[in-house]
Protein backbone atom coordinates (compact mmCIF):
# COMPACT_ATOMS: atom_id res chain seq x y z
CA UNK A 1 0.00 0.00 0.00
CA UNK A 2 1.41 3.57 -0.62
CA UNK A 3 1.24 6.17 1.23
CA UNK A 4 1.79 10.12 0.34
CA UNK A 5 2.57 12.76 2.83
CA UNK A 6 2.08 16.08 1.51
CA UNK A 7 3.23 18.33 3.20
CA UNK A 8 3.82 16.74 6.59
CA UNK A 9 5.91 13.69 7.55
CA UNK A 10 3.71 12.28 10.46
CA UNK A 11 5.08 8.93 9.42
CA UNK A 12 5.03 7.05 12.35
CA UNK A 13 1.66 7.23 13.90
CA UNK A 14 0.58 7.14 10.20
CA UNK A 15 1.90 3.78 9.28
CA UNK A 16 0.62 2.38 13.02
CA UNK A 17 -2.31 3.46 11.96
CA UNK A 18 -3.01 1.14 8.91
CA UNK A 19 -1.45 -1.25 10.56
CA UNK A 20 -4.55 -1.70 12.97
CA UNK A 21 -5.89 -2.81 9.51
CA UNK A 22 -3.17 -4.66 7.89
CA UNK A 23 -0.58 -5.73 10.01
CA UNK A 24 1.68 -7.31 7.59
CA UNK A 25 1.42 -5.60 4.63
CA UNK A 26 4.45 -3.42 3.06
CA UNK A 27 3.83 0.46 3.36
CA UNK A 28 5.80 2.48 0.67
CA UNK A 29 5.80 6.28 1.58
CA UNK A 30 5.98 9.28 -0.77
CA UNK A 31 6.60 12.79 -0.36
CA UNK A 32 5.70 15.66 -2.15
CA UNK A 33 4.91 19.20 -1.15
CA UNK A 34 2.12 22.16 -2.86
CA UNK A 35 4.37 22.50 -6.02
CA UNK A 36 3.76 18.75 -6.62
CA UNK A 37 1.01 17.50 -8.33
CA UNK A 38 -1.07 14.57 -7.00
CA UNK A 39 -0.99 11.58 -9.40
CA UNK A 40 -3.24 8.15 -8.37
CA UNK A 41 -0.49 5.36 -7.83
CA UNK A 42 -1.27 1.98 -8.99
CA UNK A 43 -3.44 -0.35 -6.07
CA UNK A 44 -4.45 0.33 -2.72
CA UNK A 45 -3.36 3.49 -1.30
CA UNK A 46 -3.57 6.86 1.07
CA UNK A 47 -2.95 10.67 0.44
CA UNK A 48 -2.67 12.42 3.54
CA UNK A 49 -2.64 16.03 2.41
CA UNK A 50 -2.19 19.25 5.07
CA UNK A 51 -2.76 22.73 3.61
CA UNK A 52 -2.25 26.16 5.77
CA UNK A 53 -3.49 29.55 5.01
CA UNK A 54 -2.50 32.33 7.87
CA UNK A 55 -4.89 31.15 10.46
CA UNK A 56 -6.03 27.45 10.07
CA UNK A 57 -5.00 24.35 8.25
CA UNK A 58 -6.93 21.82 6.32
CA UNK A 59 -6.41 17.96 6.89
CA UNK A 60 -7.40 15.65 3.81
CA UNK A 61 -7.47 12.19 3.35
CA UNK A 62 -8.45 9.82 0.13
CA UNK A 63 -7.82 6.49 0.70
CA UNK A 64 -8.29 3.58 -2.13
CA UNK A 65 -8.69 0.01 -1.13
CA UNK A 66 -9.61 -2.67 -3.98
CA UNK A 67 -10.81 0.32 -6.03
CA UNK A 68 -12.89 1.52 -3.47
CA UNK A 69 -12.42 5.22 -2.53
CA UNK A 70 -13.36 7.42 0.82
CA UNK A 71 -12.79 10.97 1.19
CA UNK A 72 -12.67 13.12 4.49
CA UNK A 73 -11.50 16.51 5.83
CA UNK A 74 -11.58 18.62 8.86
CA UNK A 75 -10.25 22.10 9.51
CA UNK A 76 -8.06 22.98 12.05
CA UNK A 77 -7.31 26.11 14.12
CA UNK A 78 -3.38 27.61 13.59
CA UNK A 79 -4.21 29.08 17.22
CA UNK A 80 -3.51 25.88 19.35
CA UNK A 81 -0.71 25.51 21.44
CA UNK A 82 -0.34 21.94 20.60
CA UNK A 83 -1.10 22.59 16.88
CA UNK A 84 1.49 20.27 14.90
CA UNK A 85 -0.18 17.18 17.39
CA UNK A 86 -3.52 18.72 16.23
CA UNK A 87 -2.40 18.15 12.79
CA UNK A 88 -0.61 14.34 13.32
CA UNK A 89 -4.16 13.61 15.25
CA UNK A 90 -6.74 15.08 12.75
CA UNK A 91 -5.00 12.93 9.48
CA UNK A 92 -4.92 9.83 12.07
CA UNK A 93 -8.40 10.13 12.51
CA UNK A 94 -9.64 10.83 8.73
CA UNK A 95 -7.12 8.15 7.76
CA UNK A 96 -8.45 5.83 10.69
CA UNK A 97 -12.00 6.61 9.54
CA UNK A 98 -11.87 5.97 5.80
CA UNK A 99 -9.94 2.53 6.52
CA UNK A 100 -12.62 1.69 9.10
CA UNK A 101 -15.39 2.38 5.72
CA UNK A 102 -13.59 1.08 2.80
CA UNK A 103 -12.68 -2.43 4.94
CA UNK A 104 -15.42 -3.20 7.05
CA UNK A 105 -13.58 -3.22 9.94
CA UNK A 106 -14.29 -1.63 13.71
CA UNK A 107 -11.41 -2.20 15.57
CA UNK A 108 -12.44 -2.53 19.58
CA UNK A 109 -9.34 -0.57 20.93
CA UNK A 110 -10.30 2.11 18.18
CA UNK A 111 -7.19 4.30 16.93
CA UNK A 112 -5.24 3.57 20.20
CA UNK A 113 -1.96 2.54 18.93
CA UNK A 114 0.30 2.77 21.80
CA UNK A 115 0.80 -0.78 23.79
CA UNK A 116 -0.28 0.92 27.13
CA UNK A 117 -4.04 2.41 27.71
CA UNK A 118 -4.05 1.87 31.48
CA UNK A 119 -1.55 4.16 31.46
CA UNK A 120 -3.73 6.63 29.59
CA UNK A 121 -6.18 6.02 31.50
CA UNK A 122 -4.76 7.21 34.76
CA UNK A 123 -3.67 9.83 33.12
CA UNK A 124 -7.51 11.46 32.61
CA UNK A 125 -8.10 10.09 35.94
CA UNK A 126 -5.48 12.55 37.13
CA UNK A 127 -6.76 15.75 35.60
CA UNK A 128 -9.59 15.31 37.36
CA UNK A 129 -12.00 13.28 34.65
CA UNK A 130 -14.82 11.14 36.35
CA UNK A 131 -14.89 6.95 34.94
CA UNK A 132 -17.84 8.61 32.56
CA UNK A 133 -16.14 11.20 31.02
CA UNK A 134 -12.97 8.62 30.49
CA UNK A 135 -15.15 6.22 28.74
CA UNK A 136 -16.60 9.35 26.62
CA UNK A 137 -13.40 10.64 25.83
CA UNK A 138 -11.96 6.97 24.53
CA UNK A 139 -15.22 6.61 22.86
CA UNK A 140 -15.23 10.37 21.13
CA UNK A 141 -11.38 10.74 20.13
CA UNK A 142 -10.30 7.33 19.78
CA UNK A 143 -13.12 5.15 19.13
CA UNK A 144 -12.72 2.48 21.79
CA UNK A 145 -15.29 0.28 22.38
CA UNK A 146 -17.56 0.40 25.66
CA UNK A 147 -16.25 -3.11 26.81
CA UNK A 148 -12.35 -2.54 26.16
CA UNK A 149 -12.96 1.09 28.42
CA UNK A 150 -14.67 -0.98 30.70
CA UNK A 151 -11.51 -3.35 31.08
CA UNK A 152 -8.93 -0.18 31.46
CA UNK A 153 -10.71 0.94 33.87
CA UNK A 154 -11.66 -1.94 35.83
CA UNK A 155 -7.71 -2.69 35.78
CA UNK A 156 -6.84 0.54 36.92
CA UNK A 157 -9.20 0.06 40.07
CA UNK A 158 -7.35 -3.15 40.77
CA UNK A 159 -3.52 -1.59 40.19
CA UNK A 160 -4.64 0.76 42.94
CA UNK A 161 -5.73 -2.08 45.13
CA UNK A 162 -2.47 -2.72 45.70
CA UNK A 163 -1.05 0.17 47.38
CA UNK A 164 1.64 2.95 46.91
CA UNK A 165 4.81 2.31 45.70
CA UNK A 166 7.40 2.42 48.99
CA UNK A 167 9.11 5.73 48.87
CA UNK A 168 12.56 5.37 46.96
CA UNK A 169 11.64 1.62 45.52
CA UNK A 170 13.54 -0.07 42.69
CA UNK A 171 12.94 -3.26 41.35
CA UNK A 172 15.59 -5.75 39.89
CA UNK A 173 15.11 -7.16 36.33
CA UNK A 174 17.45 -10.58 35.60
CA UNK A 175 17.27 -11.23 32.02
CA UNK A 176 18.36 -15.19 31.57
CA UNK A 177 17.85 -15.32 27.60
CA UNK A 178 17.83 -19.37 27.20
CA UNK A 179 15.45 -21.74 26.05
CA UNK A 180 15.29 -25.54 25.90
CA UNK A 181 14.79 -24.67 22.05
CA UNK A 182 12.59 -22.08 20.16
CA UNK A 183 8.74 -21.52 19.61
CA UNK A 184 7.99 -21.14 15.57
CA UNK A 185 6.06 -17.85 17.03
CA UNK A 186 9.01 -16.32 19.69
CA UNK A 187 10.40 -13.33 18.53
CA UNK A 188 12.74 -12.69 21.96
CA UNK A 189 15.90 -12.59 21.49
CA UNK A 190 16.36 -15.80 23.36
CA UNK A 191 19.69 -18.75 22.25
CA UNK A 192 19.15 -22.39 23.08
CA UNK A 193 20.99 -24.10 25.40
CA UNK A 194 22.37 -26.89 23.35
CA UNK A 195 23.51 -24.79 20.99
CA UNK A 196 24.80 -22.24 23.97
CA UNK A 197 25.55 -24.61 26.62
CA UNK A 198 29.09 -23.73 26.45
CA UNK A 199 28.09 -19.77 27.57
CA UNK A 200 26.54 -20.20 30.53
CA UNK A 201 28.85 -20.86 33.09
CA UNK A 202 30.58 -16.90 31.72
CA UNK A 203 27.10 -15.50 31.71
CA UNK A 204 26.10 -16.73 35.04
CA UNK A 205 29.91 -15.36 35.99
CA UNK A 206 29.04 -11.87 34.48
CA UNK A 207 25.59 -11.90 35.54
CA UNK A 208 26.08 -11.85 39.23
CA UNK A 209 29.54 -9.25 38.47
CA UNK A 210 26.62 -7.08 37.05
CA UNK A 211 24.56 -7.87 40.20
CA UNK A 212 27.25 -6.28 42.65
CA UNK A 213 27.75 -3.56 40.76
CA UNK A 214 24.10 -2.77 40.96
CA UNK A 215 23.58 -3.70 44.07
CA UNK A 216 26.28 -1.23 45.05
CA UNK A 217 24.65 1.48 43.54
CA UNK A 218 21.43 0.77 45.17
CA UNK A 219 23.20 0.47 48.56
CA UNK A 220 25.38 3.28 48.52
CA UNK A 221 22.16 5.54 47.29
CA UNK A 222 19.58 4.19 50.09
CA UNK A 223 17.46 2.78 47.65
CA UNK A 224 15.02 -0.18 48.36
CA UNK A 225 14.76 -2.97 46.38
CA UNK A 226 10.65 -3.68 46.17
CA UNK A 227 10.40 -6.17 43.59
CA UNK A 228 12.78 -8.70 41.67
CA UNK A 229 11.83 -10.73 38.53
CA UNK A 230 13.45 -13.70 36.53
CA UNK A 231 12.63 -13.44 32.83
CA UNK A 232 13.69 -14.41 29.45
CA UNK A 233 14.01 -16.45 28.14
CA UNK A 234 13.52 -18.82 30.24
CA UNK A 235 15.19 -18.84 33.83
CA UNK A 236 14.73 -22.64 34.60
CA UNK A 237 16.81 -23.52 31.48
CA UNK A 238 19.53 -23.00 33.59
CA UNK A 239 20.89 -26.00 35.75
CA UNK A 240 19.78 -26.01 39.33
CA UNK A 241 23.02 -25.10 40.53
CA UNK A 242 23.58 -22.04 37.84
CA UNK A 243 19.81 -20.33 39.49
CA UNK A 244 21.14 -20.84 42.89
CA UNK A 245 24.40 -19.54 42.36
CA UNK A 246 22.51 -16.54 40.78
CA UNK A 247 20.01 -16.06 43.47
CA UNK A 248 22.56 -16.79 46.12
CA UNK A 249 24.72 -13.50 44.87
CA UNK A 250 21.36 -11.30 45.03
CA UNK A 251 20.59 -12.68 48.76
CA UNK A 252 24.21 -11.63 49.57
CA UNK A 253 24.38 -8.25 47.22
CA UNK A 254 20.71 -6.73 48.44
CA UNK A 255 18.78 -6.58 51.62
CA UNK A 256 15.47 -8.83 50.44
CA UNK A 257 13.84 -9.07 53.66
CA UNK A 258 11.32 -6.08 52.53
CA UNK A 259 10.66 -7.59 49.06
CA UNK A 260 7.20 -7.19 48.23
CA UNK A 261 7.66 -9.99 45.33
CA UNK A 262 10.49 -12.33 44.22
CA UNK A 263 9.00 -13.87 40.48
CA UNK A 264 10.86 -16.28 38.29
CA UNK A 265 9.28 -17.38 35.11
CA UNK A 266 9.56 -21.19 34.72
CA UNK A 267 8.18 -20.78 31.67
CA UNK A 268 8.79 -23.85 29.62
CA UNK A 269 7.22 -26.89 31.37
CA UNK A 270 9.78 -28.84 30.60
CA UNK A 271 12.56 -26.87 32.17
CA UNK A 272 10.74 -27.36 35.71
CA UNK A 273 12.25 -30.47 38.18
CA UNK A 274 11.09 -30.31 41.94
CA UNK A 275 15.46 -29.76 42.77
CA UNK A 276 14.94 -25.81 40.43
CA UNK A 277 11.77 -25.19 42.73
CA UNK A 278 13.27 -25.70 45.53
CA UNK A 279 16.47 -23.36 44.80
CA UNK A 280 14.04 -21.07 44.11
CA UNK A 281 11.82 -21.11 47.60
CA UNK A 282 14.72 -21.46 49.91
CA UNK A 283 16.32 -18.76 48.04
CA UNK A 284 13.20 -16.37 48.27
CA UNK A 285 11.20 -16.54 45.03
CA UNK A 286 7.75 -16.66 46.10
CA UNK A 287 6.02 -16.34 42.60
CA UNK A 288 6.59 -18.62 39.41
CA UNK A 289 4.57 -18.93 36.00
CA UNK A 290 4.67 -21.81 34.67
CA UNK A 291 3.14 -21.71 30.95
CA UNK A 292 1.40 -24.39 28.69
CA UNK A 293 -0.02 -21.66 26.11
CA UNK A 294 -2.83 -24.23 25.19
CA UNK A 295 -3.99 -27.69 26.94
CA UNK A 296 -4.08 -28.88 23.27
CA UNK A 297 -1.09 -31.48 22.00
CA UNK A 298 -1.69 -30.57 18.50
CA UNK A 299 -1.83 -26.57 19.05
CA UNK A 300 1.74 -27.31 21.15
CA UNK A 301 2.52 -29.35 18.08
CA UNK A 302 2.03 -26.58 15.95
CA UNK A 303 3.54 -24.04 17.36
CA UNK A 304 6.65 -25.86 17.72
CA UNK A 305 6.88 -25.61 21.92
CA UNK A 306 8.67 -29.04 22.53
CA UNK A 307 6.72 -30.57 25.74
CA UNK A 308 3.31 -32.16 26.20
CA UNK A 309 0.57 -30.95 28.21
CA UNK A 310 1.14 -33.59 30.46
CA UNK A 311 4.23 -32.50 31.21
CA UNK A 312 2.48 -28.71 32.28
CA UNK A 313 0.37 -30.02 34.70
CA UNK A 314 3.01 -32.18 35.55
CA UNK A 315 5.09 -28.47 36.70
CA UNK A 316 2.41 -27.18 37.52
CA UNK A 317 1.63 -29.45 40.73
CA UNK A 318 5.25 -29.21 41.55
CA UNK A 319 5.17 -25.49 41.53
CA UNK A 320 1.88 -25.64 43.88
CA UNK A 321 3.58 -28.24 46.53
CA UNK A 322 6.17 -26.28 46.57
CA UNK A 323 4.27 -23.64 48.23
CA UNK A 324 4.33 -20.45 46.29
CA UNK A 325 1.99 -17.51 47.48
CA UNK A 326 1.17 -17.39 43.48
CA UNK A 327 1.24 -19.51 40.54
CA UNK A 328 1.10 -17.76 37.12
CA UNK A 329 -0.11 -19.65 33.94
CA UNK A 330 0.08 -17.99 30.44
CA UNK A 331 -2.24 -18.81 27.71
CA UNK A 332 -2.46 -17.58 23.98
CA UNK A 333 -5.13 -17.08 21.74
CA UNK A 334 -5.50 -17.49 18.39
CA UNK A 335 -2.87 -20.31 18.11
CA UNK A 336 -2.28 -22.01 14.65
CA UNK A 337 -4.68 -24.92 15.39
CA UNK A 338 -6.53 -23.41 17.95
CA UNK A 339 -10.37 -23.21 17.94
CA UNK A 340 -12.73 -20.97 19.76
CA UNK A 341 -13.87 -24.04 21.55
CA UNK A 342 -10.46 -25.40 21.95
CA UNK A 343 -9.08 -21.96 23.47
CA UNK A 344 -11.85 -22.56 25.82
CA UNK A 345 -11.39 -25.56 27.21
CA UNK A 346 -7.98 -24.88 27.82
CA UNK A 347 -9.12 -21.49 30.02
CA UNK A 348 -11.76 -23.72 32.10
CA UNK A 349 -8.49 -26.09 32.42
CA UNK A 350 -6.27 -23.46 33.89
CA UNK A 351 -9.48 -22.08 35.44
CA UNK A 352 -10.07 -25.62 37.31
CA UNK A 353 -6.56 -25.43 38.50
CA UNK A 354 -7.20 -22.42 41.05
CA UNK A 355 -3.77 -20.64 40.14
CA UNK A 356 -3.47 -17.64 41.40
CA UNK A 357 -2.68 -15.51 38.05
CA UNK A 358 -3.75 -16.37 34.33
CA UNK A 359 -2.20 -14.15 32.06
CA UNK A 360 -4.36 -14.41 28.59
CA UNK A 361 -2.51 -13.22 25.46
CA UNK A 362 -3.20 -12.31 21.82
CA UNK A 363 -1.11 -14.40 19.64
CA UNK A 364 1.09 -11.35 18.00
CA UNK A 365 2.94 -12.19 15.11
CA UNK A 366 6.10 -10.46 15.40
CA UNK A 367 8.14 -9.80 11.94
CA UNK A 368 11.44 -12.32 13.31
CA UNK A 369 8.72 -15.48 14.26
CA UNK A 370 8.14 -17.98 11.88
CA UNK A 371 4.26 -17.24 11.52
CA UNK A 372 4.89 -13.66 10.27
CA UNK A 373 3.48 -14.99 6.86
CA UNK A 374 1.17 -17.33 7.86
CA UNK A 375 -2.63 -17.03 6.08
CA UNK A 376 -3.93 -16.36 9.64
CA UNK A 377 -2.76 -13.42 9.77
CA UNK A 378 -5.29 -11.24 9.21
CA UNK A 379 -6.64 -7.70 10.74
CA UNK A 380 -9.74 -9.07 12.00
CA UNK A 381 -8.30 -12.12 13.65
CA UNK A 382 -10.52 -14.62 12.71
CA UNK A 383 -11.83 -15.79 15.93
CA UNK A 384 -9.47 -14.54 18.23
CA UNK A 385 -11.88 -11.41 19.29
CA UNK A 386 -14.22 -13.88 20.23
CA UNK A 387 -11.77 -15.93 22.18
CA UNK A 388 -10.29 -13.05 24.15
CA UNK A 389 -13.84 -11.59 24.88
CA UNK A 390 -15.69 -14.92 25.92
CA UNK A 391 -12.14 -14.86 28.33
CA UNK A 392 -12.81 -12.05 29.80
CA UNK A 393 -16.72 -12.63 30.92
CA UNK A 394 -15.07 -16.33 32.13
CA UNK A 395 -12.26 -15.39 34.38
CA UNK A 396 -14.73 -12.79 35.70
CA UNK A 397 -17.56 -15.32 36.50
CA UNK A 398 -15.10 -17.55 37.90
CA UNK A 399 -13.75 -14.96 40.57
CA UNK A 400 -10.41 -13.23 38.60
CA UNK A 401 -10.16 -9.50 38.05
CA UNK A 402 -7.75 -8.02 35.24
CA UNK A 403 -4.55 -6.42 37.25
CA UNK A 404 -2.17 -5.81 34.37
CA UNK A 405 -3.33 -4.79 30.13
CA UNK A 406 -0.88 -4.45 27.56
CA UNK A 407 -1.19 -4.35 23.65
CA UNK A 408 1.85 -5.54 21.42
CA UNK A 409 2.31 -4.34 17.88
CA UNK A 410 0.58 -6.52 14.83
CA UNK A 411 -1.74 -8.71 17.87
CA UNK A 412 -4.01 -11.01 16.01
CA UNK A 413 -7.50 -8.79 16.21
CA UNK A 414 -5.76 -5.92 17.45
CA UNK A 415 -6.62 -7.10 20.68
CA UNK A 416 -4.61 -7.14 23.75
CA UNK A 417 -2.80 -9.04 26.97
CA UNK A 418 -4.41 -8.97 29.81
CA UNK A 419 -2.83 -10.75 33.65
CA UNK A 420 -5.68 -11.82 35.81
CA UNK A 421 -5.92 -12.26 39.69
CA UNK A 422 -7.62 -13.54 42.66
CA UNK A 423 -7.88 -11.17 45.14
CA UNK A 424 -5.13 -9.87 46.62
CA UNK A 425 -2.37 -11.74 44.60
CA UNK A 426 -1.87 -9.47 41.66
CA UNK A 427 1.55 -9.56 40.17
CA UNK A 428 3.21 -6.36 41.54
CA UNK A 429 6.28 -6.07 39.47
CA UNK A 430 4.18 -6.63 35.87
CA UNK A 431 1.91 -3.62 36.88
CA UNK A 432 4.97 -1.70 37.64
CA UNK A 433 6.90 -2.32 34.92
CA UNK A 434 4.15 -2.18 31.85
CA UNK A 435 2.80 0.99 33.30
CA UNK A 436 6.21 2.80 34.14
CA UNK A 437 5.43 3.69 37.60
CA UNK A 438 8.82 2.50 38.97
CA UNK A 439 12.55 2.42 38.22
CA UNK A 440 13.77 -1.11 37.27
CA UNK A 441 17.36 -2.17 37.38
CA UNK A 442 18.19 -4.32 34.47
CA UNK A 443 20.89 -7.00 34.46
CA UNK A 444 21.98 -9.66 31.72
CA UNK A 445 21.62 -9.66 28.22
CA UNK A 446 18.83 -7.78 26.72
CA UNK A 447 18.22 -6.06 30.09
CA UNK A 448 16.49 -2.43 29.57
CA UNK A 449 17.20 -0.38 32.67
CA UNK A 450 14.35 2.43 33.32
CA UNK A 451 14.62 5.23 34.84
CA UNK A 452 11.32 6.81 36.07
CA UNK A 453 11.76 9.97 36.98
CA UNK A 454 8.32 11.16 36.90
CA UNK A 455 5.50 10.36 34.38
CA UNK A 456 6.98 11.49 30.72
CA UNK A 457 11.01 11.39 32.13
CA UNK A 458 11.57 7.59 31.40
CA UNK A 459 15.54 7.11 30.40
CA UNK A 460 15.92 3.84 29.34
CA UNK A 461 19.60 1.94 29.09
CA UNK A 462 20.13 -1.09 27.01
CA UNK A 463 22.71 -3.59 27.37
CA UNK A 464 23.96 -5.80 25.04
CA UNK A 465 21.02 -7.78 23.23
CA UNK A 466 23.08 -11.49 23.12
CA UNK A 467 24.47 -13.29 25.29
CA UNK A 468 28.31 -13.45 23.40
CA UNK A 469 27.81 -9.63 22.84
CA UNK A 470 27.21 -8.85 26.78
CA UNK A 471 30.19 -11.18 27.86
CA UNK A 472 32.55 -9.95 25.32
CA UNK A 473 31.62 -6.19 25.77
CA UNK A 474 30.95 -6.23 29.26
CA UNK A 475 33.69 -3.72 30.50
CA UNK A 476 33.15 -2.06 28.22
CA UNK A 477 29.37 -1.15 27.24
CA UNK A 478 27.92 -2.67 30.61
CA UNK A 479 30.01 -1.20 33.17
CA UNK A 480 29.94 2.33 31.74
CA UNK A 481 25.99 2.21 31.70
CA UNK A 482 25.85 0.85 35.24
CA UNK A 483 28.05 4.26 36.14
CA UNK A 484 25.00 6.09 34.03
CA UNK A 485 22.23 5.05 36.08
CA UNK A 486 24.13 5.29 39.07
CA UNK A 487 24.63 9.34 38.55
CA UNK A 488 21.05 9.86 36.93
CA UNK A 489 19.92 8.25 39.97
CA UNK A 490 21.78 10.73 42.32
CA UNK A 491 20.32 13.55 40.21
CA UNK A 492 16.63 12.23 40.49
CA UNK A 493 17.09 11.67 44.45
CA UNK A 494 17.62 15.56 44.57
CA UNK A 495 14.57 15.81 42.44
CA UNK A 496 12.39 13.46 44.75
CA UNK A 497 11.59 11.83 41.57
CA UNK A 498 12.60 8.18 40.94
CA UNK A 499 9.45 6.61 40.18
CA UNK A 500 5.66 7.80 39.99
CA UNK A 501 3.88 9.01 42.82
S1 LIG B 1 9.85 -20.59 25.72
FE1 LIG B 1 9.10 -18.48 25.48
S2 LIG B 1 10.94 -17.22 25.21
FE2 LIG B 1 11.51 -19.36 24.85
S3 LIG B 1 11.37 -19.67 22.65
FE3 LIG B 1 9.41 -20.33 23.54
S4 LIG B 1 8.10 -18.48 23.49
FE4 LIG B 1 10.22 -17.82 23.15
Amino acid sequence: MTLIFKNHSFKYEIEAVCKLFFPVRPFYFLMISDIDTFTEPEGDYSFLALSESEKEAEAYVKTRINSRISEKSSKLSKDSREYRHDCEYALCRLLFLTLCELTGLAPEWGMLTGVRPVKLVASMEKSGLSAEEIKGRLAERYFVSESKSALALKTLSVQRSVGPLPKNSVSLYVSVPFCPSRCAYCSFVSQTVGSFLRLIPEYTERLCDEILYTSRIVNNLGLKLDTVYFGGGTPTALEAKDLEKIMRKISACFDISALREYTVEAGRPDTVTAEKLNVIKNNGGNRVSVNPQTLHQNVLDAIGRRHTVEQFFEAYSLAKSAGFDAVNVDLIAGLPGDSLEGFEESLNGVIGLKSENITVHALSIKRSADLMHSENTSADGGEVSKMISNSCNLLIESGYSPYYLYRQKNQLGNQENVGWTVPGRAGIYNINMMDELQTVLSVGAGGVTKLVAGERKITRLMNPKYPLEYIRKFEETVLPRKAEAENRLKDMLKTGKINVE
